[in-house]
């Protein structure tokens, strides 16, 4: 099927090459001529395991395009992709105009019947304000040509998008269009071979599905941080607690890890985002209000540790830091509580050495040139001349470390772990003094 996707982001990028790894004729469209040129080049934009290959294989095929030609686009797809971005607005709520964008664009160059799928997460009524602009640019043009809105929403995670979006757990599709409705099964039936995988509902649900589904998964871990917090307090092991509640099948063991905060372009979003869409209609979302405010302290928690070891002086102390993106397997700094956590340490005038697998590229773009930020070549290198050491991501590299390597490197022996990677006894047989989340000591 000829397919056309706008926005050539984690979400647009990854989706186009599955879709043109099995057979779809796929254009991507993006403003960015860079990261098209570099795409041409075979340079992929971002770090997403096992996506190099897959684009490179499908763009040199020629299954796979990419252009900033927005009415080439159009005019190529007969199923057209919104899969942009929906950056917070001051307020919170996500901003719409980049998807409202490219829906004038669609109408500006279209002339014939278009179906327009909206994967950008995008608070309930998108859809309805995608129709009346393509409504509005079509009378303004004097044209006149059928289509349908899709709402679509997209469940993959960084850093394994390319396997979600080969083996989704369930294709969720929001239309009131019979014809819509058939032509993305069709779209989607070589993923949807060992089951019925697609759930269809009305357009609202289906944009609500997808915030319900970003923001329970927030409430799960802003809740275990709050249980973590009141572990250190009653001097009790998150650790112990975590796998005590666990057991219970109805709680299950996945994403009830405690650390130092969620992070991503999704999770501090969305739940942003839904709290003000709440508002606007006069509801109070407290649940999430509270999420809001858990990882928003949680992200501070690291310092807070730094600092009463230190009686709050870390002036001219030099941090062996391990981990920068927000989450492991991806280079995305978006909203990492390192960021949070090297913002407070270089206010407080402390030097950052640090290394990360993906995200050192990213760092040096967002941070620049600074004496108090050094990227290290290896995690052991940011050990020279260090006082202590911080983790910020659960890297698997970051694992299984040379512990005798940090206690005799480390100036002070003293590992700060914002995400619970290791055994505190252990660490105490070692000689090094441990910091983790909810395990026993509270500042
Ligand atoms: P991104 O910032 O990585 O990419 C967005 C791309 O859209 C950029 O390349 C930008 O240049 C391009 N763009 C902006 N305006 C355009 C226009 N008018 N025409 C063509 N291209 C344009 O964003 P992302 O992380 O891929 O997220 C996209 C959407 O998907 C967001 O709504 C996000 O919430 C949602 N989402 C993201 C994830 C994720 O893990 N990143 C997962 C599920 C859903």
């Amino acid at each position: 099927m000829k397919v056309t996707v706008f926005g050539i982001g984690y979400v647009g990028l990854v989706q186009a090459a599955v879709l043109a790894e099995v057979g779809h004729d796929v254009v991507c469209v993006d403003v960015d001529q860079r990261k098209v040129d570099n795409l041409e080049k075979g340079e992929i934009p971002i770090y997403e395991p096992g996506l190099t290959p897959l684009v490179k294989s499908n763009f040199d095929a020629g299954h796979l395009k990419f252009t900033t030609d927005a009415k080439a686009g159009v005019e190529h797809g007969e199923l057209i992709f919104i899969a942009v971005g929906t950056p917070p607005d001051e307020d919170g709520s996500a901003d719409l105009k980049y998807v409202l964008a490219v829906a004038e664009t669609v109408a500006t160059y279209m002339n014939n019947h278009k179906i327009i799928i909206n994967k950008s997460t995008v608070p309930v009524g998108t859809a309805d304000k995608v129709r009346a602009k393509v409504n509005d640019t079509l009378e303004s043009l004097d044209k006149s040509c059928g289509f349908d809105v899709v709402s679509n929403p997209e469940f993959l995670k960084e850093g394994a998008a390319v396997s979600d979006c080969m083996r989704p757990d369930r294709i969720i599709l929001g239309t009131d269009s019979e014809h819509a409705e058939k032509k993305l099964r069709e779209l989607y039936s070589p993923f949807n071979r060992n089951h019925d995988k697609v759930i269809t509902m009305d357009i609202r649900s289906a944009e609500l599905t997808k915030y319900a589904a970003n923001c329970m998964l927030a409430t799960k871990i802003s809740f275990m941080n709050e249980i973590a917090n009141l572990a250190e307090r009653f001097g009790a092991d998150i650790e112990h607690v975590r796998h005590g509640i666990g057991s219970d099948p109805r709680i299950g063991y996945q994403f009830i890890y405690p650390g130092c905060g969620y992070g991503g372009s999704c999770f501090p979003k969305d739940v942003q985002a839904l709290v003000r869409s709440a508002n606007a209609v006069g509801y109070t979302a407290r649940i999430l209000e509270s999420v809001e405010a858990v990882n928003y302290d949680q992200k501070e928690k690291l310092f807070e540790y730094i600092m009463h070891h230190y009686n709050n002086d870390v002036k001219g102390k030099t941090v062996a830091l391990w981990g920068l993106s927000f989450k492991p397997n991806t280079d995305d700094m978006r909203e990492a509580s390192s960021r949070v956590l090297m913002e407070r340490l270089w206010e407080a005038g402390a030097i950052v050495q640090a290394y990360d697998p993906e995200a050192m590229e990213e760092t040096q773009r967002l941070y620049g040139d600074r004496e108090d930020l050094r990227l290290m070549g290896t995690k052991e290198a940011t050990l020279n001349g260090a006082d202590f050491m911080v983790i910020c991501t659960e890297w698997q590299m970051f694992r299984a470390p040379d512990f005798e390597l940090i206690k005799s490197k480390l100036t002070d022996p003293v590992v700060f772990d914002g995400r619970n990677l290791f055994e505190p006894k252990r660490m105490t047989e070692y000689g090094i003094e441990y910091y983790a989340i909810g395990r026993g000591l509270s500042v």
